[in-house]
């Protein structure tokens, strides 16, 4: 089992020697996603060792070319290096047009398909789902319409307690069923509680994705009790005018959406080339909610260390 975020870039719209724009690598039980591809993305991900040929997902949240300026640049190295595997994109409905005009006026075929999924903006919508976690998309409140993910493990089954299946004449294809929350009973009639067979797997996890927007109060009903929410702190509170005119958030809007939906961690990141310390960020954070960290390129957050 593994849950793990990788920072491909943790600044604001201006690419900067220290903090690139926005990008996530997803790793979630061997999925592999990337949220948000800003330019150079696709150098981030050898940088920080990510093989992005796995990608099978790209969730894109809004059309700002801080957040998918480097998607064909990344598709078309995917293309040279021979990828056949199709590749799920979900965003803006524009965005299928923009590629393939760019792909277009280049003269250029991909290697491969891609299977695009519009995004709407209006609800909560599932976007995806397999066997061990389910994608949800939720509106955000920015200049254009964007959306945040939220990415959520499905209930685990029971774990097998090796210790007390000793000198029992229970089957194997039994330990399914304890697995499940089912008792076991024989032909001679015992009966085998799965409570005594199995202890509880570990809760499942959730992580959710809000960049860009505005503080918007319906966000925490979208997230509620994610174990670790990423939040867009784009400015410190002394700059709260500027981030209302550019609706983004401050630290202060951040943590109060992250107290708000009880989150287990807040981690913010697009953060401002501005500002060239981390300090007055984490100050600001903690003053509302204790669990707060902030991002930096390379990071890699464990949703199983939160
Ligand atoms: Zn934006």
């Amino acid at each position: 089992m593994n849950f793990t975020v990788t920072i491909l870039g943790s600044g604001a719209a201006l690419p900067t020697l220290s903090r690139m724009p926005s990008s996530q690598y997803i790793n979630c039980n061997n999925r592999h996603f990337l949220i948000d591809c800003a330019e150079g993305t696709q150098v981030q991900l050898r940088k920080y060792k990510v093989h992005f040929q796995k990608i099978s997902h790209i969730f894109i949240s809004h059309l700002h070319g801080d957040h998918y300026f480097g998607l064909v640049g990344l598709l078309s190295s995917m293309s040279l290096l021979g990828r056949e595997k199709e590749i799920h994109l979900f965003g803006p409905p524009e965005l299928e047009e923009i590629l393939t005009t760019q792909l277009h006026h280049g003269g250029s075929r991909l290697s491969f398909n891609i299977n695009f999924h519009s995004l709407r903006f209006d609800v909560k919508e599932k976007i995806h789902e397999d066997d061990v976690l389910e994608i949800f998309s939720f509106p955000l409140k920015h200049k254009i319409p964007t959306c945040g993910f939220l990415i959520n493990e499905k209930p685990k089954l029971l774990k097998i307690d090796a210790k007390k299946l000793k000198d029992k004449s229970i089957e194997v294809e039994h330990y399914k069923m304890f697995q499940n929350g089912l008792d076991v009973k024989l032909e001679n009639g015992t009966i085998y509680r799965y409570q005594d067979f199995t202890f509880p797997p570990h809760p499942p996890m959730s992580y959710a994705y809000c960049s860009d927007t505005k503080k918007d109060l319906k966000i925490p009903e979208f997230i509620e009790n994610c174990t670790v929410l990423y939040h867009e702190a784009t400015f410190l509170k002394k700059d709260k005018s500027i981030a209302n005119s550019t609706m983004h958030s401050t630290t202060i809007d951040a943590a109060e959406i992250a107290s708000l939906a009880s989150a287990k961690s807040l981690y913010v990141g697009h953060i401002s080339s501005r500002y060239k310390s981390d300090e007055d960020f984490i100050n600001e954070l903690k003053e509302v909610f204790g669990n707060s960290y902030v991002t930096h390129d390379g990071l890699i957050i464990d949703l199983f260390k939160q």
